[in-house]
């Protein structure tokens, strides 16, 4: 069988990326930094295949912010839009946001992390999703 390519890039079209093997997982996060990041009250990203992601367009426009700890935020530096998150230290760990893909991502938010800050002004969605006060990825992180 085969298997159709994920492709996907920024508001401006100047970034083009290919995914060459479907999502791992997807999640909302509802952190400050996503907040602030994209104005809204939560973001979707779902983790890849490491090395499944290849940039075929726009990647000397691409520009990253490192905070001191936790995953780099890259976007596109023409138009602002978000792409992806990248591990400081693992730059194969990358999380894209599901906003940036072309049509269906093949994939479905299946949980919420970082409830404890969330955006006072839009109440969490009862959607049944296991809801983590921090990070999913914390050892002995558990759904509240
Ligand atoms: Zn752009
Ligand atoms: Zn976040």
């Amino acid at each position: 069988m085969l298997r159709a390519m994920l492709t996907g890039g920024c508001l401006c079209g100047g970034v083009r990326y290919e995914v060459s093997e479907p999502f791992v997982s997807a999640g909302y996060c509802h952190c400050t930094r996503c907040q602030r990041r994209t104005g809204t009250a939560a973001a979707a990203s779902g983790r890849i295949v490491p090395g499944s992601l290849r940039v075929v367009q726009g990647e000397e426009l691409i520009s990253c912010w490192q905070p001191e700890e936790g995953f780099a935020k890259c976007f596109c530096s023409a138009c602002g839009g978000a792409l992806w998150s990248r591990h400081p230290e693992d730059p194969d760990a990358i999380g894209i946001r599901l906003g940036t893909v072309d049509g269906d991502p093949g994939v479905r938010p299946e949980y919420r992390q970082f409830v404890a800050y969330a955006a006072p002004w839009e109440p969490i969605p009862d959607d049944g999703l296991p809801r983590y006060p921090e990070s999913r990825s914390a050892p002995n992180a558990r759904p509240l």
